[in-house]
């Protein structure tokens, strides 16, 4: 092997070395493919300090959550830290932040970020906020879990928080019970809210439905309870419409495919799959942020 050879050889031998640890890009080919491909709006990567929502860890880093992804046919999604979520510190919800515009910049074209905060130093949660804005480019926020560090939504912090994302144009997922949900509806009619979660049991579903069906900023997302019971995906597209439900898994705690699969055999029309796998929250993320400039 000439010296230019195995030159060549050992580069190629480097990158494949390289994709094979942090899992490869998309390619061109696959990214122009890949826009008609599924879209997943809930997303929580395993963080690179070990902190992983999944119960018993079988996808425990950032290749191995792309794999399974690729092998439930996820070809796109909007991402967030769990660091974030549990942040005991702002310094910790920043570092999950920062991981999340790293792969997103890492999988260019297949990831889109979301910034996380917790709500106790509401200046430096407003401030990261912004910064994931302007400087990441993230027009989504959330998903948010109160219940997780203990903050509650009807306090004047969290009014900062849905004032400064609808200031800013920017969509929130908000994990939230119904009167939560009830409260966060009725009283920030300008915020565009996805609502994660059909709901626990009968009523709640039938509530939640109700709840997102009346309030037209905002959307459901349908991981978690509630997809799995036959004829709740059909229920909710008939009274909220097919523009404002939305495919999302809540990977990795629960699998992207079992969503999938009751989307597909749901009796609905191809065009309303499509809106729902897809569709819809490409048309969030090209809504958000700052509107485009119009020329006069
Ligand atoms: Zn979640």
């Amino acid at each position: 092997m000439s010296h230019f050879h195995r030159r060549q050889f050992l580069q190629s031998g480097v990158v494949a070395l390289a994709n094979y640890v942090i899992g490869a890009p998309l390619s061109n080919e696959a990214q122009s493919e890949t826009r008609r491909g599924i879209f997943d709006a809930h997303l929580h990567i395993p963080s690179d300090n070990g902190e992983n929502f999944q119960w018993n860890l079988v996808t425990r880093n950032m290749p191995e959550f792309v794999a399974y992804l690729d092998k439930c046919g996820v070809r796109r999604g909007v991402i967030s830290s769990s660091w974030s979520n549990k942040a005991q510190t702002p310094e910790d919800y920043r570092s999950g932040n920062r991981e999340v515009a790293k792969y997103v910049e890492r999988y260019k074209g297949r990831f889109r970020g979301s910034c996380v905060i917790t709500p106790f130093r509401i200046d430096e949660a407003l401030r990261e906020i912004e910064h994931c804005h302007k400087e990441y480019g993230f027009v989504w926020l959330g998903e948010f879990c109160n219940y997780m560090t203990g903050y509650k939504y009807d306090t004047p912090e969290w009014a900062e928080v849905m004032k400064l994302a609808t200031a800013l144009n920017l969509v929130l997922q908000i994990h939230t019970t119904t009167s939560e949900m009830r409260y966060l509806a009725e009283n920030f009619p300008d915020a565009v809210i996805v609502f994660p979660h059909l709901g626990a049991n009968r009523n709640d579903i039938f509530e939640r439905i109700e709840i997102v069906a009346k309030h037209k900023n905002t959307c459901i997302e349908l991981s978690g309870s509630g997809i799995e019971r036959v004829g709740i995906l059909e229920k909710a597209v008939k009274e909220i419409g097919a523009d404002r439900v939305l495919y999302g898994s809540d990977f990795t705690i629960n699998d992207p495919a079992a969503v999938i699969a009751r989307v597909r055999n749901a009796f609905l029309t191809a065009e309303d799959r499509e809106k729902i796998l897809f569709r819809n929250v490409e048309r969030l993320l090209a809504n958000a942020g700052a509107k485009p400039q119009r020329k006069a």
